[in-house]
């Protein structure tokens, strides 16, 4: 076992979980703790929560476990605890509920955590402590309304040892346990077999044939796999019997042993293999910033492979709205898994994809038509602007091969986007030769929360007078410009520039990658100037945070113009329309319109304003703003990134600043205590000055 001070709870328990109830749990259990003791490992057997008894200690399964090693030496530890227990002989959420008790996944992880850490505090001498912990009954076993043994399963992050009982449907139910582990991304540490329940009797022959068949078969698929198959004999319980069966449960013990030896891997270790061979988004690879090893994600919160746990403030820059892991998209990604993870989408199509455009076409501003599935948002860009190019050419405007946008903006990393990115920020200097030289025009310089000025039109309509016959589109994102500067502006903008577009022949295309999906407090920005664009670019949320996906979708005309006379237009990367990612998108989507996104939103949007607010006016804070689930502080200087961040994860929260921003947009379903976590972090470190350059 690694260092205590450095040991987290995932790399010192073990979960031993059963097909169902009554399969021989806690004498499992119990052999395990007395082969994991003669391994010379300080291990102590946990029943987290225990039902049926009227006193824990001398009748539930810590009894049994007792029982298991009282001819031993006693050891460094106490051998069996009890966290919980109820009286009623049934499910945890209903013998709690009996009491007016509540369990919940978090609790439990926090009330194992905390004892975990008591015994390697209290017995500090005997070195690191590991706890074997058995769940009530099977996987599914409910603690409350939402939350089940495979839910506190995963929050532990443990490796899981399954028991199985012998006999008739043995196979089944040892494999469809084993199928439910290995989707939470748990390890299978090891199966156990018990024997027949009814094993005092003498078997007959065929009986005897059908034991043998199942343990044969269950070797024979789970060894394939690397997970040992230990397979118990029927013993009296008194010390020699269990000394049988901590012999016969050793290849399982033997197997544990090795995981609590070596922990998975440590937060530090990861990191310096990282540093080695990867690269990280806009860093240098031979001096980066610093990164964190994430190691799980649940709900709001990411948890980091040292075990700390962080609020999180960005949805993964923006795509996680509904929060991490969510149950919903990951069975549709399941599914989608089972039937057809990906196929080619020249001459072939799938419901994914065509249910998703079908949605997408509903939710999106009336007149839009055509849906293009792109790989990322840079790609839908790219696709946004050829679709512009080709629409020009199809109806004999040859010469309009440029594009016009506002400064400040920002599009992605691929050289056509790049080519419309604020030329500043975007390092246009660096690629001048290689990129394409398109038009510029001022930054829609009227804020969002002040009465329009018709004046911050005087650009563009200058612009266009000058350059419009040269022009293919217009590209910019509505209302809010993101990474560019998270700029909020004027929605009559749009109006007007819709109009003077048209004027000049020039088409319009919106960038809705960052502020689709009602992250500005509409579905769509371009809902709030009642204007749809001739070509409009999503992504990010609309996986919902899981997996790549993008759209260029355009209207009806631009697609004729691109097909006039026979021709095709001409993109098709390897991976459009993929199928797992069209599935997931779809669930996302529904998801999105089942749960009251906008409420959500406007709690966000209340909470941010009202957290936020405190930072205004202190000192190296140039201005603080909000709009729907996004809150600025913008700074006076460029920000110190890495000490900013280190102060951020220290406070247990997940917030990435850059250059003169530091803001958040978290997940949908925040909680609003958490929110205040996030706003408060921000005000600590502003107030602390934490922000300032060096
Ligand atoms: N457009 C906008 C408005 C964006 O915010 C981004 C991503 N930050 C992109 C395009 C590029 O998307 P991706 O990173 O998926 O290529």
């Amino acid at each position: 076992m690694s260092h205590p001070s450095r040991q987290i709870l995932a790399d010192a328990s073990v979960f031993v979980s059963g097909t169902g109830t009554d399969v021989g749990k806690s004498v499992a259990t119990a052999a395990l703790l007395r082969a994991l003791r003669q391994a010379g490992l300080a291990v102590q057997a946990v029943k987290p929560v225990q039902t049926g008894v009227e006193d824990a200690a001398r009748e539930g399964d810590a009894a049994c476990y007792a029982q298991a090693v009282a001819d031993m030496p006693p050891g460094p530890l106490p051998p069996a605890a009890t966290l919980h227990s109820f009286r009623l002989p049934a499910s945890p959420h209903l013998a709690a509920a009996r009491e007016g008790a509540q369990l919940t996944v978090a609790g439990l992880r926090q009330d194992i955590e905390t004892h975990w850490r008591t015994l390697m505090a209290a017995h500090a001498g005997a070195g690191p402590c590991a706890v074997l912990l058995e769940g009530a009954g099977g996987l599914r076993v409910p603690f409350n309304e939402r939350e089940d043994t495979l839910d506190l399963m995963a929050a532990l992050a443990a490796p899981v040892v399954i028991v199985a009982r012998n006999g008739l449907g043995a196979l089944n139910l040892a494999q469809l346990t084993l199928d439910a582990v290995r989707d939470r991304g748990l390890v299978t540490a090891g199966l156990i077999l018990m024997p027949p329940s009814d094993a005092l009797g003498t078997p007959d022959e065929a009986t005897r044939a059908i034991l043998a068949d199942n343990e044969h078969w269950l070797r024979a698929r789970l060894e394939t796999e690397g997970i040992p198959v230990a397979v118990l004999p029927w013993v009296r319980l008194n010390a020699a019997g269990w000394e049988r069966l901590a012999q016969a449960v050793r290849p399982v013990a033997q197997a544990l042993a090795a995981l609590l030896r070596t922990p998975s891997h440590t937060a530090e270790a990861l990191v310096r293999r990282d540093k080695k061979v990867l690269w990280h988004p806009y860093t240098s690879a031979t001096h980066p910033l610093p990164v964190f090893a994430a190691r799980r994600s649940h709900h709001n919160r990411l948890v980091l492979a040292d075990g700390r746990e962080l609020v999180d403030g960005m949805s993964s820059w923006w795509a996680a709205v509904h929060g991490y892991n969510h149950p919903r998209l990951l069975a549709a990604l399941r599914a989608q898994a089972g039937r057809m993870p990906h196929v080619m989408f020249g001459g072939l199509t799938h419901a994914p994809a065509v249910e998703l455009a079908e949605r997408l076409l509903d939710m999106l501003p009336q007149g839009l038509a055509r849906v293009f599935p792109a790989d990322s948002g840079s790609v839908a860009v790219e696709v946004a602007l050829k679709m512009a190019l080709q629409y020009q050419q199809g109806i004999g405007q040859t010469r309009r091969t440029r594009f016009l946008t506002p400064r400040g903006g920002y599009h992605g990393d691929t050289t056509g986007a790049m080519s419309v990115c604020d030329p500043v920020t975007g390092m246009h200097s660096l690629f001048a030769r290689m990129l394409p030289q398109q038009l510029f025009m001022e930054r829609p310089r009227c804020r969002f929360d002040q009465p329009f000025d018709p004046a911050s039109l005087d650009d563009s309509r200058q612009k266009l007078a000058e350059h419009g016959h040269e022009v293919a589109a217009v590209i910019l994102e509505p209302v809010v410009q993101g990474a560019g500067g998270m700029w909020f502006y004027h929605p009559d903008y749009l109006r007007g520039l819709a109009q003077l577009c048209r004027e000049a022949g020039a088409l319009l295309i919106f960038d809705e990658i960052a502020t689709g999906f009602g992250r500005t407090g509409t579905l769509f920005a371009a809902e709030r100037a009642g204007v749809t664009p001739d070509i409009l670019c999503c992504g990010k949320a609309l996986t919902g945070g899981v997996l790549t996906l993008a759209a260029t979708v355009c209207t009806e005309q631009v697609a004729d113009g691109i097909c006039r006379d026979g021709n095709v237009f001409m993109h098709g990367p390897t991976y459009m329309g993929n199928p797992l990612a069209c599935a997931v998108a779809l669930a996302s989507l529904r998801l999105l319109e089942e749960e009251d996104w906008q409420t959500r939103v406007q709690m966000l949007e209340r909470g941010l304003r009202q957290g936020l607010a405190p930072c205004a006016g202190l000192p190296g804070v140039a201005d603080v703003r909000v709009l729907g689930g996004i809150g600025v502080v913008e700074t006076t200087e460029p920000v110190p990134v890495a000490r900013l961040q280190a102060f951020f994860v220290e406070r247990g929260v997940w917030i990435r600043p850059f250059a003169r921003l530091i803001y958040l947009m978290p997940p949908y379903v925040t909680p609003p205590e958490d929110l205040a976590r996030l706003c408060d972090a921000v005000g600590d470190a502003v107030r602390q000055g934490v922000h300032l350059p060096n």
